[in-house]
């Protein structure tokens, strides 16, 4: 498929290829911090970084982020392995950040030496005096001028564990009068006396996050470092470090890299901003989505209300609905919120032409065809696809006692109700037109049962079959339909920022209390024996996907993915 928009970072990699730049290569990676679940949020960024290299015949690197250490995150690791690969993306290498943590401390020594770095003793608070604000230029450290000797010394101390948490950074040596804070001679390294889910108790000092990122990025030869715009203000410090470590040109920094299978020829990575995918009526920080699980708000990382990947995945959103969307959307500088619908119409389109039709109902009321005899059984054939001869057919049993949903039927109908009514005429789907002769009612006077006669003539293939009667409704055979849970699913949220809480009101005061509504329908045996995760629409109803965990052909469940129309609409 030919791309949708050739944005300004598909031209920039097109020119430097085209130049030469890199050598021609292209190399790209998608950094997740293993913290969580990837959202749809990080579906662009992952679309981007193996769509470009993808494109223009390079590689790109799962580059887990760890350099923070924090607990055991086997979980996280393993699901965003499970999501990139869903989304239908392979990684060239699976790399972590901490296998470079000796890298990082060989470039520290590297930029002591060269007079570029040093330590300091100043605490985190009088770090933040000295620094200035954006008005006022910041203050030099009194430890900025420590010899070279001094500060080697003091680094491999730092890193034998003799001093306190907090006791000392190491920081880089840059301008504290910089109009850009990140200039001021920012912190790349602290003390942390924390295991590492990766490395263990070997270190307790840790690089910080700008300057393992670019590190890693020059080990791994990346040449087109892919970020948010939030980002840019860092590009400067990113730049500054690459120059000052100058990988390339020193290859005993990252000595002993190759024999342990991670080696790479070094490059000078460009970052390249862009900006971030937002929606409207859901939330997509981490942090967020971490209370919405905790506090059991949700029925887990994977609820299908949730945006993370496997939340939707286990909604029915195709994969392949997601790319669209970040085709869709593109790729620019400016910030914005797409609409849900956007996404969803993305969905629409995708299951319209590739998922199967199917009859159920989810909202049963007995309809009874008087005319035909006790027991009438038949077989009928109906095409799988309306659009999509290559779907081919299904066999559909039908009888004489059907389940219809109870809102196709009205016994004081509106004006305007086309479907069923006392004395009317509708088209039961693929058999022909039936009359409301009689109502059964219970004791509240609920209709429980819809008695009918079937005009023989309007059978199809039959002289009758194309009279006209204005409404056609879908129906299932009861005999034959199996019984099955339907998980209507809604928005998460039911305002369009759920961030916003200028007003005092937090996301978690605008959850849509019908975001999940579970009812008992009936699903033809076609839909009943499918496999987990085959998606269908079932006719007038929405697109529903038998559910990745809970369906069993004997025990089918089926979630609504999305309606047939946007109901949300203004
Ligand atoms: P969050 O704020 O949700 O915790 P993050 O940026 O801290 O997100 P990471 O795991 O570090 O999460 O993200 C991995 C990559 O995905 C980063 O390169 C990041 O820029 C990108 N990314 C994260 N969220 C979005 C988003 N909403 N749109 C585009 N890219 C994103
Ligand atoms: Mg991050
Ligand atoms: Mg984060």
């Amino acid at each position: 498929e030919a791309p949708l928009h050739n944005h300004f970072i598909r031209q920039i990699v097109a020119e430097d290829r085209a130049s030469g730049k890199h050598g021609g290569a292209v190399a790209t990676r998608f950094p997740p911090e293993p913290n969580g679940y990837l959202h749809i949020g990080h579906a662009k960024s992952i679309c981007l970084n193996f769509g470009i290299a993808e494109e223009f015949g390079g590689r790109c690197n799962l580059r887990f982020d760890d350099t923070n250490p924090t607990k055991e995150d086997i979980e996280y690791v393993e699901s965003i392995q499970q999501d990139v690969r869903w989304l239908g993306f392979e990684w060239n290498e699976l790399r972590h950040a901490s296998d470079y943590f000796e890298v990082f401390y060989r470039c520290a020594e590297k930029l002591i030496r060269d007079g570029k770095a040093f330590v300091c003793d100043l605490s985190a608070e009088e770090v933040r005096a000295y620094r200035g604000t954006l008005t006022e230029a910041g203050r030099n450290s009194p430890f900025r001028d420590r010899s070279v000797e001094e500060n080697l010394d003091l680094l491999q101390r730092m890193r034998a564990g003799e001093f306190p948490d907090g006791a000392r950074t190491v920081r880089v040596k840059i301008d504290m009068s910089s109009g850009n804070i990140n200039l001021r001679d920012p912190a790349i390294y602290r003390i942390r006396h924390v295991e590492h889910q990766n490395t263990g108790n070997a270190w307790c000092i840790y690089p910080m996050y700008d300057y393992a990122h670019c590190i890693s990025d020059a080990v791994e030869g990346i040449t087109h470092s892919l970020c948010t715009l939030e980002f840019e203000d860092h590009r400067p410090l990113y730049e500054w470090c690459l120059r000052e470590i100058d990988l390339p040109n020193h290859p005993e920094l990252v000595a002993g890299l190759a024999e342990r299978g991670l080696g790479a020829q070094p490059s000078t990575p460009q970052q390249i901003e862009f900006s971030r995918l937002n929606l409207d009526f859901t939330v997509m920080s981490k942090r967020k989505l971490m209370t919405l699980v905790e506090e059991k708000l949700v029925d887990g990382w994977d609820d299908p209300r949730m945006p993370t990947l496997s939340g939707v995945r286990r909604r029915g959103f195709p994969p392949r609905a997601i790319r669209l969307l970040c085709e869709r959307i593109g790729v620019t500088k400016q910030n914005s919120v797409i609409e849900f619908s956007v996404l969803e119409g993305c969905v629409r389109e995708e299951l319209d032409a590739n998922a199967a039709r199917r009859l159920a109902v989810i909202d049963p009321l007995k309809l009874v065809i008087d005319n035909l005899p006790e027991g009438h059984g038949e077989t009928l054939t109906f095409s799988n696809h309306p659009k999509n001869e290559a779907f081919g057919t299904r066999a559909v049993p039908f009888s004489r006692e059907l389940w219809i949903e109870r809102e196709d039927f009205m016994e004081v109908p509106p004006k305007g109700f086309h479907r069923l009514v006392p004395g009317g005429e509708v088209r039961l789907r693929g058999v022909g037109i039936v009359k409301c002769e009689r109502l059964e009612k219970d004791a509240d006077g609920t209709v429980t049962a819809v008695h009918c006669s079937l005009d023989a003539e309007t059978r199809p293939g039959l002289a009758g079959a194309d009279r006209k009667v204005k409404g056609t409704i879908h129906w299932v055979s009861a005999a034959h339909a199996v019984a099955a849970e339907i998980r209507l699913y809604d928005r998460l949220f039911n305002v369009a920022d759920p961030d916003d809480d200028s007003d005092g009101k937090t996301y978690r005061d605008h959850l849509n209390p019908d975001s999940k509504r579970v009812v008992q329908g009936w699903v033809e045996p076609a839909a009943a024996g499918a496999a987990a995760e085959t998606a269908f629409q079932f006719e007038r109803l929405g697109f529903f996907v038998a559910d990745r965990y809970d369906h069993s052909a004997g025990k089918p469940v089926f979630n609504r993915a999305v309606t047939l129309r946007d109901s949300w609409a203004k």
